[in-house]
């Protein structure tokens, strides 16, 4: 029977929580398979395992097996009852004869140690085979091609080979956070990140409509929708934020711009987070990238809320921010022209060193805790459902 047979590394680590992870993993697993003919995840020691009915496409399933956070890889590979002869017989016949193979090998994994015969001689009988029918020649240390078999109390499976899977922690696991999303590079990739450590992203993103055009709002949808996979959905608030811009521009000096509204921002943002529960805010910023990411901007944008803020990039080149981005699949909206907020009613050179009391003083003449409580006070929230299952008519 054909199955994708997947591990997980980091989870095996978690002592006594490991259950706890295990059952989150394999739930999630379940849930992005919605839809599609497989059989139950099952979990034979220490891996996971997804029977996949014939008629199925694999590559559908592995599509969506390789958005699941906390599965370390995974194979499609063949189950077969736990004896030389199946495990043998099955591998012979699955093998891609007609392939160019300069060198392989055999390497047996035994996580049932009653298996009547030892890993290397299993190894030696199968590469024996092999060898015989295809007249490739053995290499153990750094074979072109790998014959995969792994035994676990009752059953064993072979495959060819392995793919990289999500890594990182099942969603759910690391509680939820709220992610500040603009139309840029770096905060879907932050997302992305803190989403990875197992943290469920609801979103965020502050526009100037009806000051400015739909497109950031059209971006923040369009990223929520590709992230939203990987966590099975995701919420997206839309906050009217060229009012309040407005009314700072009245007392506040243009060079001090940018970090009143970073900071009316990030008490938006809290007072939302208390709302969805969310235990940390999240933003993209990294040190030194724009004018706003100075260190004393950050100091002084950070200190308008004391909720736990997270900043996954804070350390990132932008090369490597942006090769994440590529990699998720963000980079191509993130850079379609916008107009973002930020930049309504912002002078070109904002101030680059921020003193925390010159900035309250600036702030001192607006009504700041009513803008906070009304801009969060009825958000406009989006639901992006995944994955979507069409039921059968009638
Ligand atoms: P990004 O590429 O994420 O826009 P950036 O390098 O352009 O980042 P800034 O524009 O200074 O940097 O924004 C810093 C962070 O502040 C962003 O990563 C994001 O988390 C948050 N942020 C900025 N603008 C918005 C917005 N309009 N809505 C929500 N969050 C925002
Ligand atoms: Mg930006």
């Amino acid at each position: 029977m054909r199955v994708i047979l997947a591990h997980y590394q980091e989870i095996a680590l978690k002592g006594q929580n490991r259950p706890w992870f295990i059952r989150h993993l394999a739930r999630n697993t379940r849930d992005a398979l919605a839809g599609l003919d497989v059989g139950d995840v099952r979990l034979p020691m220490g891996r996971l395992e997804v029977p996949v009915r014939d008629g199925q496409d694999v590559g559908a399933v592995c599509a969506r097996i390789r958005t699941v956070f906390g599965l370390a890889n995974y194979a499609v590979a063949h189950r077969v009852e736990p004896t030389v002869e199946a495990i043998t017989d099955g591998v012979m016949g699955d093998l891609p004869r007609e392939r160019v193979v300069p060198s392989f090998r055999v390497e047996v994994r035994r996580a049932h140690k009653q298996f009547p015969v030892a890993s290397p001689d299993l190894e030696r009988h199968i590469g024996a085979r092999v060898g015989a029918a295809t007249g490739w020649k053995v290499d153990l240390s750094n074979p072109a091609f790998t014959v995969w078999v792994e035994i676990v109390p009752k059953a064993a499976y072979y495959h060819f080979g392995k793919e990289p899977g999500a890594g990182g922690l099942p969603t759910g696991t690391g509680g939820r956070v709220l992610v500040l999303l603009s139309g840029g590079i770096d905060s879907p990739v932050a997302a992305w990140r803190m989403m990875r450590r197992g943290c469920h992203a609801t979103f965020v993103h502050f526009h100037g409509h009806p000051f400015t055009s739909h497109a950031s709002i059209d971006k923040a949808r369009e990223l929520v929708r590709v992230l939203a996979p990987c966590q099975l959905g995701a919420h997206l608030m839309l906050i009217p934020f060229g009012e309040l811009q407005r009314q700072v521009t009245v007392t506040v000096p243009g060079p001090l711009r940018v970090v009143v509204y970073r900071r009316l921002m990030l008490r938006i943002a809290e007072a939302l987070a208390t709302k969805v529960h969310a235990r940390a805010l999240v933003t993209g910023d990294a040190v030194g990238q724009v004018a706003s990411q100075t260190l004393d901007n950050l100091s002084v944008i950070g200190s308008a809320t004391s909720h736990l803020t997270i900043r996954p990039l804070v350390g990132m080149d932008k090369g490597e921010i942006m090769a994440d981005a590529h990699r998720l699949g963000t980079f191509p909206i993130s850079v379609l022209p916008d107009e973002d907020c930020c930049t309504l009613f912002t002078p070109r050179h904002p101030l680059t060193r921020a003193k925390l009391a010159e900035i309250e003083r600036a702030e001192a003449d607006l009504p700041i805790a009513q803008m906070v409580a009304a801009a969060a006070a009825e958000p406009v929230i989006e639901r992006v459902d995944w994955p979507v299952v069409k039921l059968p008519v009638g």
